[in-house]
């Protein structure tokens, strides 16, 4: 069953297509707003629910709090740096295969999972040895 999806929920969508990294709700109502597709905040925060419990939109929430919203199919992770707050994509998914697993192990429909590293990053060490 396809769930019917509201006007604001394809202009997020859209939004969502056309942004290849993850951004803030605060961001997506900015930025619908500078295309002439302005919406409330509130309607941009129960659009991205929706869009959620579909499987369509993943969360990830970085380091200071801050969710930020992308599309579910992009199979990312990032290395974040505790420091600067740097979000360092990297090209691979320790547990791609996992999930399948756990699919047909327990009949669990998986939307999308997360995997953080936290640290450092290059930059943030230096400094931090500079000291
Ligand atoms: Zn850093
Ligand atoms: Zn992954």
């Amino acid at each position: 069953m396809r769930a019917v999806r509201t006007r604001s929920q394809e202009r997020i969508l859209n939004l969502l297509k056309s942004i290849k990294q993850g951004i803030s709700a605060q961001d997506i109502y900015v930025e619908l707003r500078n295309r002439n597709q302005s919406m409330g905040l509130a309607t941009v925060y129960r659009s991205l629910e929706s869009l959620k419990l579909e499987g369509l939109v993943q969360v990830r929430t970085l380091g200071n709090g801050e969710a930020l919203y992308n599309l579910a199919q992009q199979d990312k992770h990032h290395l974040t740096c505790l420091q600067c707050g740097a979000s360092i994509p990297i090209n691979q998914c320790p547990v791609h295969d996992l999930e399948g697993q756990l699919q047909s192990t327990h009949k669990f429909k998986i939307f999308y999972h997360t995997l953080e590293f936290f640290g450092l990053c290059t930059q943030c060490q230096l400094a931090q040895t500079a000291d």
